[in-house]
């Protein structure tokens, strides 16, 4: 016996053989496991031929499975007229239904449309289809046999097992409600704040997911047991996505802050709506945010299976980060003792008053220490000569050494280099000024001491430093007559005698009666330090100079002097000096974020650093409605323009009368972009402005070496 399983209305070939004979009729019997039309077996009669050993065969359709029943067996033989006994054929058959239905309602008994399923034939998988209209779905069977499984795609389920009558199924189904939830990125927990916002550094570029201004994400649903389970969203499922950017926000507009999906976006007031579709059954939505490039804006992403996106939601904060390298010689790096600012500085850098209120970090990148012999010969100096005690000092001249000492390495857009000094000095624009000292006494070694700072609040340094730096403390160099190399300048210096009015034969007159005078060739000028100018007159000279007298009177000389500033630091291109005063750890710190400040583009005033797009140009001390900027520059009062502080500054804190002040020369700046710093108190309770942040929160933060006057960098839009 053999099982042979066919489908119903297949054609089998019953055969009967005619031995010998005569022409005999073959009368088929065909017997059902199941009563079929009424019947559990039947006759079929077929004449066969007289012809010796011929085969008879007849062609029988299977008839249909019966309602009710999976499968019937059949079996047939054949029995030749008038020749007793039936011969059986040795096949089984086992009949399938081809084609079956589904039906599928829900838990009320009522049709359900679109339930997706696939079934199991043995280990076969069959392609999946859904109930129409009417919760039906006819399908045909790939191979005659059993239907081992209906298998609900999800997020259709099915409650309880699905039952079969015969060809037909029946399920109860229902889909799977589901959530929307983030599929990706993976937000890191220490990548949010104590808000619990998510902190996403605009102005840095990177793989993970919190760098950069646009952040992609994947939606997915989320099932009701909570696991993420993409395979739950079919094809054409509606989700609904909302961006909410905070009626705080900055006013910068390129790139302005935008949703950007594959459906279509609508704008409501601030709020960026958008209703995406699953693309295929079990795949990711995928859309982006452009947080643009402000710091401290601040937006709310929302999504849902509803238009009111109640699902899931993230807040997100945005912030820019900042570097710096610092290269220090080894001595100044032992008084420090860490590799890095002291805490009160980096304190005070990342606070409140300071980079924190323009949601700006600034962290050490890298530290680099360099011999004291690679300062370069010119640049150490004996701390006598700027009247010190202690170790040798090392001084730089503005935007540092360059070369630098020692290589910063690869520059970086986001990254300042830093290179640190005892004393920072620049020599101002006038060059050498002519000074009038009216000499009426000398000191005991007959000399005349003027002092730079005190007179003239200016350092007199020659710009050849090694001049100065070759003597030994407490050296003096000697002026010489040629004009340039020294820091005092007598090639075109002269002296006069003040004799009194009333005594024309008086030692400083000459024969005809004028005043003696003369040029500096027989003085002797030397230079002991950085402030003290000693000038000794010729004997004949000295025997003049003293309170007017029958025999003596003053002496006025006119000389010129290099003068030079110093400073607590400069910046330009990238390049910072810094001067370490571990006294003033404040003053270090509002140094670099006023110079950091500069690389930031600040302050702005006509002519000068362009505003951030979208932002209005910022009013200046000389504007009708006043705003506190203000820079160096000809002619005063026009333009904001005031007689000191190199680079444009901010007078915030100064009271608005005294805005009308020449040079802003002790009065008490407030703000961080105020030109002048050094007491370590009042710096200390310095802060950037609100107008000054509101500038710095604005400003395009990718790349602080290249200048902002020109707009190229962060242009406005046109
Ligand atoms: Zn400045
Ligand atoms: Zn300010």
């Amino acid at each position: 016996m053999a099982m042979k399983d066919l489908f119903e209305g297949s054609q089998v070939t019953l055969k009967g053989k005619v031995k010998r004979g005569r022409s005999r009729t073959i009368k088929f019997h065909v017997n059902f496991s199941d009563e079929i039309d009424g019947k559990n077996q039947l006759e079929i009669e077929k004449s066969g031929s007289a012809i010796f050993d011929t085969t008879i065969s007849q062609k029988y359709e299977l008839p249909d499975v019966p309602d009710g029943r999976e499968y019937y067996l059949m079996t047939w033989g054949a029995e030749a007229e008038g020749i007793k006994g039936i011969k059986w054929s040795p096949d089984v058959i086992q009949v399938w239904p081809r084609t079956m239905t589904l039906e599928a309602v829900d838990d009320q008994g009522a049709k359900v449309e679109g339930f997706p399923f696939r079934f199991r034939q043995g280990m076969e998988l069959v392609e999946a289809r859904a109930t129409d209209a009417e919760g039906m779905s006819s399908f045909d069977l790939t191979d005659p046999g059993p239907v081992r499984q209906i298998i609900p795609i999800a997020p259709w389920e099915t409650i309880g097992n699905p039952t079969q009558d015969g060809r037909k199924w029946e399920a109860t189904v229902r889909k799977k409600p589901y959530t929307a939830t983030f599929y990706s990125p993976n937000i890191a927990n220490d990548w949010k704040d104590d808000d619990g916002q998510l902190k996403q550094y605009v102005n840095l570029s990177g793989a993970d997911a919190n760098l950069g201004n646009i952040i992609r994400f994947k939606i997915c649903p989320k099932a009701e047991n909570g696991t993420k389970d993409q395979d739950l969203g079919m094809k054409g499922d509606s989700l609904y996505i909302q961006f909410i950017p905070d009626d705080g926000n900055c006013e910068r507009d390129t790139p302005r802050p935008t949703l950007q999906t594959p459906g279509s976006i609508a704008k409501e007031g601030n709020t960026f709506k958008s209703k995406v579709e699953v693309p295929d059954d079990g795949e990711l939505v995928e859309f982006a945010l452009d947080l643009g490039l402000a710091g401290g804006d601040k937006f709310e992403l929302k999504i849902g299976v509803t238009e009111s996106c109640e699902d899931e939601s993230i807040k997100i904060i945005t912030w820019r980060k900042l570097f710096y390298k610092a290269m220090v010689p080894e001595f100044i790096k032992d008084d420090i003792g860490a590799e890095d600012l002291p805490a009160a500085t980096t304190n005070y850098i990342n606070g409140e008053k300071a980079l924190k209120s323009a949601f700006v970090e600034f962290s050490l990148k890298q530290w680099i220490n360099f011999a004291k012999v690679d300062c370069g010969a010119d640049y150490v100096f004996k701390a006598a000569f700027f009247k010190r005690a202690g170790r040798d000092l090392y001084i730089l001249p503005p935007g540092g050494l360059n070369p630098p000492p020692k290589p910063f390495g690869a520059s970086d857009e986001r990254t300042v280099d830093i290179q640190l000094c005892d004393i920072g000095i620049s020599w101002t624009n006038e060059g050498y000024e002519t000074i009038r000292p009216r000499i009426s006494a000398l000191d005991g070694a007959n000399a005349y001491t003027f002092d730079t700072i005190t007179n003239k609040r200016k350092y007199c340094l020659p710009k050849a430093l090694a001049i100065a730096r070759k003597q030994t403390a407490p050296g003096t160099y000697t002026v010489t007559a040629a004009k340039g190399s020294d820091g005092v300048d007598k090639s075109a210096g002269t002296w006069t005698a003040l004799p009194p009015n009333n005594q024309p034969n008086h030692p400083g007159r000459e024969n005809d009666g004028k005043a003696k005078s003369g040029n500096l060739d027989d003085w002797t000028i030397e230079v002991s330090d950085f402030r003290t100018v000693k000038i000794t007159p010729p004997v004949a000279v000295q025997n003049l100079i003293g309170a007017s007298s029958n025999t003596k009177c003053p002496v006025k000389i006119k000389i010129k002097f290099l003068t030079c500033h110093g400073h607590l630091g400069t910046s330009g291109g990238g390049r910072q000096v810094l001067v370490y005063d571990k006294s003033g750890p404040e003053t270090m710190a509002s140094t670099l974020c006023h110079e950091l400040g500069h690389s930031m583009g600040m302050t702005i005033v006509p002519a000068g650093n362009m505003s951030p797009p979208g932002l209005e140009q910022p009013k200046h001390v000389d504007d009708k409605t006043k705003g506190p900027y203000y820079v160096n520059g000809l002619p005063l009062f026009s333009g904001g323009k005031r007689g000191l502080h190199v680079g444009p500054h901010c007078a915030w804190g100064i009271p608005e009368k005294d805005w009308k002040h020449k040079t802003f020369n002790g009065k008490p700046g407030k703000c961080i972009m105020f030109g002048a710093g050094g007491n370590n108190a009042e710096d200390k309770e310095k802060k950037y402005c609100d107008i000054c942040v509101t500038y710095l929160k604005a400003r395009n933060l990718k790349d602080i070496r290249t200048s902002f006057r020109s707009g190229a960098r962060d242009p406005k839009e046109a």
